[in-house]
């Protein structure tokens, strides 16, 4: 297959224009003007975009989709009442048929956002069978919760029987896929070549809600199976303050639950590498609140980072400090966190908010341009995960992870840059065309319905609960 667009975007190469993007199966062949790659690969069908800038997939390397039906329930709460009203939802509102179903509806947001690569931390591991669903290629990580030193061993077992699970699940897929064959329209072979475009790993949630020695263990157990880590750290004042005073409000509830927490007087990051908990395996998510040797330890161990400008303000954390990210040469990726903090999944935004960072806009001369932050949404993402081998920037041998975005909407015209347009002016709703592996994930021409009607009551329903909940009784 052929792709041709008014632009081609590659990334790690000048934009084309009227260029094209040879596929053979899963893989990239060539990437060049469109005359030449028709007259390389004769015969090849050809799909055009004539309005579009075809570019890599865009990668999201923090996300919750298994939140996704909190979008917009948790408003005007400060940090710790937000988690304590997320918590509640999900182990005392929401069933787990309700967290699949909402796992589902943001896979499918994704793909609609011309997202082909997810960083997920999941719960109740709904993020997989939603993945596999929808075709998106990504890590996903099993969560571990257990602040009590006391209870490490057995929380332990339980993730060792979670991802036993897990990876039997993704074995078999689809043979006991949680949504139903109508969401299933491709032929089974095309199936069984998603489970390649999944990758388990462990989440070790935060530090305030993984003990010390629950740590060091699963951190052990992640390097013995060579799998990746992603880590919630330096995103708020109050763990801040839980570690380097042992006060605050996440001090107060874990005295509450009675947990005995000894403050070490040194920052989050430190903490984590004090415990052995960084290396190149780690992904952290947000590091916002950084000292100077914080940036150091992270470079020094090889530690990538997912850079979440949205969900930080709506939560009031603040901003990642990134251009000392880039001068260490630390790997960032771009992440939109959940919808429950976000409250969307659109990466052309955060690209956005990443160049108005007012970290940035102290110095005028720092000079991140619209090409960085399209980059920091692809090939730095790819990096950050991993796997800038394989996927991130449109180059011969590398995965087909392609999307289409329509730049002759009126909110793009004129187009002087394809990538100022995409950078400044595109939305998440502009992409029409997506493709992993090859395989085409959506088409804005197809008269396909997206949101199946049973999903769609799935989510209303567990809607309803959420309502019912927050009633007063
Ligand atoms: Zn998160």
């Amino acid at each position: 297959m052929i792709l041709s667009g008014r632009w081609v975007i590659p990334v790690s190469s000048s934009p084309l224009d009227h260029g094209a993007v040879a596929i053979e199966d899963s893989r990239i062949l060539e990437v060049g003007p469109l005359e030449t790659v028709s007259t390389h690969h004769p015969g090849h069908q050809l799909k055009q975009f004539p309005r579009a800038a075809l570019l890599p997939g865009l990668v999201n390397t923090h996300s919750h989709l298994e939140l996704t039906v909190l979008r917009g329930y948790l408003e005007g709460l400060n940090f710790w009442q937000w988690l304590r009203a997320l918590t509640r939802a999900k182990y005392e509102i929401l069933t787990q048929d309700d967290i699949a179903a909402s796992a589902l509806l943001g896979a499918i947001e994704a793909v609609r956002a011309g997202i082909t690569t997810v960083a997920d931390p999941m719960d109740i591991g709904a993020s997989l069978d939603a993945i596999l669903t929808t075709g998106l290629r990504g890590v996903l990580y099993q969560e571990v919760f257990s602040p009590k030193p006391a209870e490490a061993d057995e929380a332990l077992e339980k993730l060792k029987d979670k991802i036993r699970r897990l990876e039997s699940r993704l074995s078999n897929w689809p043979d006991g896929a949680h949504f139903p064959a109508k969401h299933l329209d491709h032929g089974l072979s095309r199936l069984a070549d998603r489970r390649t475009r999944v990758t388990l790993g462990v989440s070790p949630h935060a530090l305030y809600t993984v003990s010390a020695p629950l740590f060091r263990q699963t951190i052990a157990f992640a390097r013995d199976r060579n799998y990746p880590v992603c880590i919630h750290v330096a995103e708020s004042e109050a763990e801040t303050q839980l570690v380097e005073q042992g006060s605050g409000p996440m001090m107060e509830s874990l005295r509450r639950r009675g947990v005995d927490w000894t403050p070490l007087g040194s920052s989050p990051v430190a903490y984590l590498h004090d415990l052995g908990a960084l290396g190149k395996e780690t992904l952290l998510a947000h590091c916002i609140r950084l000292k100077s040797s914080d940036y150091e330890i992270l470079s020094q161990q090889g530690v990538s980072v997912a850079h979440c400008p949205k969900s930080n303000v709506r939560l009031r954390h603040g901003f990642m400090d990134l251009r000392s990210m880039r001068e260490h040469h630390i790997p960032t990726g771009l992440g939109t966190d959940s919808v429950a903090a976000n409250n969307s999944m659109d990466l052309f935004e955060e690209m956005r908010l990443a160049l108005g960072n007012p970290c940035w806009m102290k110095d005028e001369l720092t000079g991140l341009t619209a090409e960085d932050a399209l980059r920091m949404a692809t090939l730095g993402g790819a990096e950050a995960l991993g796997f800038s081998n394989r996927i991130g920037s449109l180059e011969p041998g590398k995965q087909a992870d392609i999307i289409a975005v329509d730049l002759a909407q009126p909110h793009h015209l004129p187009v002087f840059s394809p990538v100022d347009a995409l950078v400044f002016s595109a939305r998440a709703s502009d992409v029409v065309f997506s493709m992993a592996d090859g395989e085409v994930l959506f088409e804005d021409s197809q008269e396909r319905s997206w949101i199946a009607p049973a999903l769609l009551h799935s989510i209303e329903r567990a809607q309803e609960k959420l309502q019912d909940a927050r009633s007063p009784a």
